[in-house]
C-alpha cells in the first residue's frame, strides 16, 4: 500500500493516457468530497481538548509517513507505512472522520515537504480516503460500535469488525493504485495485482492486526500506546530486511553495481514512462581486460573491474544508472536524454573516465572501452531491441579499435543482429561455405616464390564472398574461432597434400588465433593433421599475431613450444602492433616476423614508420629470423623493403590471395618469369 509515485499525466498523449488522466481526476473529485465531509462531520471545537494520546498518535503517523518503505526499483507504488496501525486505531476509535482528516492532512504536510507535484499529492489523499472510507464502512457494518475501546466490553463481533475493515482497506487501496499503474503501463490488473500480493498482504496485515491494540492502549491512557512500538518496529525491520535482500539480489556482489535484471527493470520503466522523451542504453566493453586479467592475475583484474566501475558511477547524472553485466561489459541507462548527441556526448564522457590510465600492482595499465549507443525510440522502443543494437554499436565501436559508435541501421549488416550472424557462421564452417585462398610470399632475393598463405573467406549465399575481417573477430569473441581454425587446418593441410601430389613443394601458412594458443590441443590438432595427409611438418607453418602473445603470454609460449617440437615453424603476424618486449621475443620459439602492413604502407609519407620498418628488419635479422613485409603493393615498396634488407614480400604487387585452382597457372607463370623454380619451404 502507498502512494504511486511514478505517475506523471504531463507526458500522456495516446489513448491509454488519457483513460488514465480521467481515471486519475475521477478518483481526486471522489476523495475531495470524501475529505471534505469528514472536514465537515469533525468537531473541530473539540480538538483543543483532544487526549494526549491522540497527540501521540498524530506524531507517530507523521514520523511513519516521512519514513516508507518501498520495495525494490524506487518507482514501486507499494510501499509499506507503519501509520496505517495508528491510522486504524483512530478509525476504530475514534470514528471515520477524524482518521480521514488526520491522514489528509499528514500526506499534505509530507508531500509539501518533498515538494511533490499537486495533482500527485491529490491523488494520494484522495486514494487514501477512499481506502478509509471504504474500512469505515465495512466496520460499522460488521456492527462495530466505540465499545471497542473500552477492554471490558469488547466483543468477538468487534474483532471481526476490525478484521473486515482492515482487509477492506487494504483491498481498495491496492486497486486503486495498481489500477492507475495498470492504466499507466496497459499492463494486465490483475497479473499487476499479483505481483507481490502475499508480500504485501502479510506485512500489512500484520501492522493492520495491530491496530485494536492500539485502540485500546488509546483508551488506556497515552503511555501505553509507545508500548506497542517495539512489535511495529518488528514488522517495519522484517519488511525492511526483505527489501534488503530483494535489492541485494539486484546487485553485482563485486563492484555493488545494479546488475541486469535492475538495469533491465529501470529500462522497461523508463521506456513506459518518456513516451514523449528520448532513453538511451550504452553499452561498454573494457578492451584490455583479458589481457589484464590472463597477465596480471584475476585478483588484479577484479580491483580492475571495480575502478572502472568506481569511476562510472562517479560520472553519472542524477537519475542515470550504471550496471555490470557481467565480465567486463558495463551499461549506462540515461532516461532523460535530449537528443542523439546529447546521448553520445554521456557515452563519450565515460569513456574518457576510464580510460584514464590505471596503476595495477605498480603497473600502468591502459584499458580503453568500445561503447556502442543506442537510443530509444530512434532505435527501437523495446529493452531486447535496444540491447540488442547497443551491441551492435558496440561491436562496430570494437573493430574500430575502441571509442564511441552510435547505432545506425546503415552501418548494421547483420540487422538481424550478432545472434543471428553466430547462427549462419557456426553453419557455415559445418556446411563447407568457408572457402581458403592462397597469397604468395616471394623472396626478395631472386624473386622466387617461397610458400602461400592461407586466408580464409566466407561464401555467404546471400552476401557473397565475406571477408575475414567481418567474421574473424566475431568467431574470436564467441569461440567459434577453434571449429573454424579445425577446418581451416584441415583444408589447408590437404590443398598442400594435393599440391605435393602435383610435384609442387612450398611453405603453407595458416593463421590461428589467440584462443587456440591459449586453448588445448592445438598442437595434438596439427600434429594428427600432419600425419593424417602425410605432410612434412616443415611445410607448415602457423602464423599468430603478435597481440596474442601478450594476452597469455604462459599458455601461449606452453602451445608454441610444443609446435615448435613438432617441427613446425611459427610466425609472428602484424608485427609492430602488439606490445611485445624484445626480451620475450628472444626466448620465443619463432622464425619469422611479418611487418604490418599499415607501416609499410605509410612507409614512403612518414620518416617514422621508415624508422619503424628499418628497426624490424634488423631485430628479426639480428635475431636470425625472416622478416616478411606485408602489403607490398608497388614496385617502389618492394625496392625499398629491398634496400633495407627485408628477405621476403607479401602483398599485391605479387598477387592477391587466389582460390587454389587460379594459384597453380600462377606459379607455373611467375617461375618461368624470374626463371627460378618455385621450390623452397618458407625460404
Ligand atoms: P593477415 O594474416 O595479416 O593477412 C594478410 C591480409 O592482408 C589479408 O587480408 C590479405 O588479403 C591482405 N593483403 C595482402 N596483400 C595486401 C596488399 O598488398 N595490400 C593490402 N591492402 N592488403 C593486402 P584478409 O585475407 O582480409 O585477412 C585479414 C586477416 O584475417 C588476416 O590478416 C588474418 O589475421 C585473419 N585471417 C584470415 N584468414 C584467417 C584464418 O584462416 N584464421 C584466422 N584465425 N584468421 C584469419
Ligand atoms: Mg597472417
Ligand atoms: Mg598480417
Amino acid at each position: 500500500m502507498g502512494n504511486p509515485e511514478w505517475v506523471d499525466p504531463r507526458n500522456a498523449f495516446d489513448g491509454r493516457s488519457a483513460l488514465f488522466r480521467l481515471y486519475v481526476a475521477a478518483i481526486v473529485l471522489a476523495g475531495a468530497a470524501v475529505v471534505a465531509g469528514c472536514a465537515v462531520a469533525v468537531d473541530w471545537s473539540a480538538v483543543p481538548h483532544v487526549d494526549a494520546a491522540l497527540w501521540l498518535v498524530f506524531g507517530l503517523v507523521l514520523l511513519g509517513e516521512l519514513r516508507p518503505l518501498f520495495t525494490a526499483g524506487a518507482t514501486d507504488a507499494n510501499g509499506l507505512l507503519v501509520t496505517n496501525a495508528f491510522l486504524f486505531a483512530v478509525l476504530l476509535r475514534y470514528g471515520l472522520e477524524p482518521a480521514v482528516v488526520l491522514q489528509a492532512l499528514v500526506t499534505a504536510i509530507v508531500d509539501l515537504s518533498r515538494r511533490k507535484a499537486f495533482w500527485r499529492s491529490s491523488f494520494n489523499i484522495a486514494q487514501y480516503s477512499l481506502s478509509w472510507l471504504a474500512a469505515g464502512l465495512v466496520v460499522s457494518a460488521l456492527g462495530h460500535s466505540a465499545s471497542l475501546a473500552d477492554p471490558a466490553s469488547l466483543r468477538a463481533v468487534d474483532l471481526l469488525a476490525a478484521l473486515g475493515g482492515g482487509a477492506a482497506y487494504f483491498v481498495v487501496n491496492e486497486v486503486l493504485v495498481t489500477g492507475a499503474l495498470s492504466l499507466k503501463t496497459g499492463e494486465s490488473l490483475l497479473e499487476m495485482l499479483q505481483g507481490d500480493l502475499a508480500y504485501e498482504a502479510l506485512t500489512n496485515g500484520a501492522l493492520l492486526a495491530l491496530s485494536p491494540l492500539i485502540a485500546v492502549a488509546m483508551e488506556r491512557g497515552v503511555a501505553f500506546v509507545p508500548l506497542l512500538l517495539p512489535p511495529l518496529f518488528a514488522v517495519y525491520q522484517v519488511a525492511a530486511i526483505a527489501l534488503q535482500r530483494e535489492q541485494e539480489a539486484m546487485c553485482d556482489a563485486m563492484t555493488g553495481l545494479p546488475n541486469r535484471k535492475l538495469l533491465s527493470e529501470r529500462t522497461t520503466t523508463a521506456l513506459l514512462e518518456k513516451t514523449d522523451g528520448r532513453v538511451a542504453l550504452v553499452l561498454f566493453d573494457l578492451d584490455r581486460f583479458k589481457e589484464v586479467n590472463d597477465t596480471l592475475g584475476h585478483h588484479v583484474g577484479d580491483q580492475l573491474l571495480k575502478i572502472v566501475a568506481d569511476r562510472l558511477a562517479g560520472a553519472v547524472r542524477d537519475g542515470d544508472t550504471v550496471a555490470r553485466l557481467g565480465g567486463d561489459e558495463f551499461a549506462m541507462l540515461l532516461p532523460g536524454v535530449r537528443s542523439i548527441a546529447d546521448a553520445r556526448d554521456a557515452a563519450q564522457r565515460m569513456a574518457a573516465a576510464i580510460a584514464e590510465p590505471i596503476v595495477l600492482e605498480g603497473v600502468l595499465v591502459d584499458v580503453g572501452a568500445s561503447v556502442g549507443v543506442a537510443v530509444s525510440p530512434d532505435h527501437g522502443t523495446e529493452l531486447e531491441l535496444l540491447l540488442q543494437r547497443a551491441d551492435v554499436a558496440m561491436y562496430l565501436a570494437k573493430d574500430a579499435g575502441g571509442g564511441v559508435e552510435v547505432y545506425d541501421a546503415a552501418r548494421d549488416r547483420n540487422s538481424t543482429g550478432r545472434l543471428a550472424m553466430l547462427g549462419e557462421l557456426r553453419r557455415a564452417i559445418s556446411e563447407e561455405q568457408l572457402v581458403l585462398h592462397y597469397q604468395p610470399k616471394a623472396s626478395m632475393r631472386d624473386g622466387s616464390v617461397v610458400g602461400v598463405e592461407a586466408l580464409v573467406r566466407w561464401e555467404h549465399p546471400e552476401l557473397g564472398l565475406v571477408p575475414p575481417d567481418e567474421f574473424i573477430p566475431l568467431a574470436e569473441s564467441s569461440g567459434l574461432v577453434r571449429p573454424l581454425t579445425v577446418w581451416v587446418l584441415d583444408e589447408a593441410l590437404r590443398q598442400l597434400r594435393v599440391w605435393l601430389d602435383q610435384g609442387l613443394r612450398m611453405g603453407l601458412a595458416v593463421n590461428v588465433s589467440i584462443k587456440d594458443l591459449c586453448g588445448d590441443g592445438l598442437a595434438q590438432r596439427v600434429a594428427a593433421g600432419l600425419v593424417r595427409y602425410d605432410v612434412p611438418p616443415e611445410l607448415l607453418r602457423l602464423e599468430v599475431t603478435e597481440g596474442s602473445l601478450f594476452a597469455d603470454p604462459v599458455r601461449a609460449v606452453t602451445t608454441l613450444r610444443a609446435l615448435d617440437h613438432l617441427g613446425v615453424t611459427l610466425s609472428l603476424d602484424d608485427f609492430g602492433t602488439g606490445y611485445s618486449s624484445l626480451g620475450h621475443l628472444r626466448q620465443l620459439p619463432v622464425h619469422e616476423i611479418k611487418i604490418d602492413r599499415s607501416f609499410v604502407q605509410r612507409m614512403h609519407d612518414d620518416p617514422r614508420d621508415i624508422a619503424i620498418v628499418r628497426s624490424v628488419i634488423d631485430l628479426g635479422l639480428g635475431l636470425g629470423m625472416q622478416v616478411v613485409a606485408e602489403g607490398v603493393e608497388t614496385q617502389r615498396d618492394w625496392d625499398g623493403l629491398r634496400a633495407m634488407g627485408c628477405t621476403t614480400a607479401q602483398g599485391w604487387h605479387l598477387s592477391r590471395a587466389l582460390p587454389a585452382d587460379q594459384l597453380t597457372p600462377w606459379l607455373v607463370e611467375r617461375a618461368l618469369a624470374v626463371g627460378v623454380p618455385h621450390q623452397l619451404t618458407h625460404g
